[in-house]
């Protein structure tokens, strides 16, 4: 079934207040300090759809950093770069079932490799497979491939919020460092650390988001010319891990309320699609006990219900 875009336009503003309400009971994350000040109530989205409808409602203009959200993106640089067996050598393709910044299993699995690309191991991992002649090169050309997808060379890094976690990510620093022992990291700790945090604070509002969706939608084309912008395969594999391990610990909840493949970021943003159909941009700051927006989570299952979004 086709997404009615006319009858979405007129519900669309109540469901988002609606959902809105479920904000109270969720906290903006503080542990990078630059995100911490994100207005609690905050709730906005863009849908773009194949066909060229778009639409929007709430704060879709805010802007807020990718997080977690870059993991994709910077998987398929690192595909594009290394291919498919340069990468899975040194990152797994299973959800872990730990938190989205545990080390439990880099110590208790051998060989130490990080279990998928969507857990901060794994993305850091990612993050040095980025080909370029160093950290400033690789950052610019996932920047690059990020404003090519979202059709938008002014997005940049919110160097405040870059700063902010780089000065205090003790956590993921141990993290490469316990790749590093393991050989699963060619590059040192902080040039590579440097990768991973430019593209989490790299800055979008929810129709950049949208348009970037809609290319994962549209198998890695441009959704206007019709051009390849990220090989098919590629897109295949990385929609197969928002699906699997997109939305931290609660990817088989999301699954089954939603099914939809999408990938959420601490900031609160989450970037869905719906296959060959809509690509979605959405924003709200607060997070529920798994990490991901309680007021976004809300909003897309009511919007899947109601259009029959699931893809099972
Ligand atoms: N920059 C964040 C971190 O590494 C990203 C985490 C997230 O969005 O889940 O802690």
């Amino acid at each position: 079934m086709h997404t009615d875009f006319a009858h979405l336009q007129k519900r669309l503003p109540a469901w988002l207040e609606e959902s809105r309400q479920l904000a109270e009971h969720g906290k903006v994350a503080g542990y990078i300090p630059g995100l911490a000040r994100a207005p609690l109530r905050r709730l906005g989205i863009s849908l773009h759809s194949i066909t060229g409808e778009q639409l929007a409602a709430g704060e879709c203009g805010a802007a807020f950093t990718l997080q977690s959200i870059s993991k994709v993106f910077s998987l398929l640089l690192a595909l594009m770069d290394r291919g498919e067996q340069g990468v899975f050598e040194k990152v797994g393709m299973e959800p872990t079932g730990d938190d989205f910044n545990s080390m439990l299993k880099l110590e208790l699995v051998e060989p130490g490799k990080p279990f998928n690309p969507l857990i901060n191991a794994g993305a850091i991992a990612v993050a040095s497979l980025i080909r370029g002649d160093g950290p400033a090169e690789k950052s610019a050309r996932l920047l690059d491939l990020i404003r090519t997808v979202a059709g938008d060379a002014t997005i940049g890094w919110n160097e405040e919020v870059y700063r902010s976690e780089s000065a205090t990510a003790h956590r993921n620093r141990s993290l490469a460092y316990f790749l590093k022992d393991n050989a699963v990291l060619d590059d040192e700790v902080e040039p590579t650390l440097e990768v991973y945090f430019r593209q989490c604070a790299i800055e979008v509002n929810c129709g950049q988001l949208a348009r970037m969706g809609l290319v994962l939608a549209s198998g890695g084309k441009d959704p206007r010319s019709g051009s390849e912008l990220i090989p098919r395969r590629y897109v295949q594999i990385a929609k197969t891990f928002m699906i699997t391990c997109g939305m931290y610990n609660a990817s088989g909840e999301f699954a089954i309320q939603v099914g939809i493949p999408a990938k959420s970021g601490v900031s609160g943003g989450i970037l869905a699609l719906v296959p060959g159909e809509l690509g979605i941009g959405l924003v709200g700051p607060a997070l529920n006990d798994k990490g991901n927006s309680v007021a976004g989570v809300h909003l897309l299952q009511t919007l899947s219900r109601q259009y029959d979004w699931s893809m099972f």
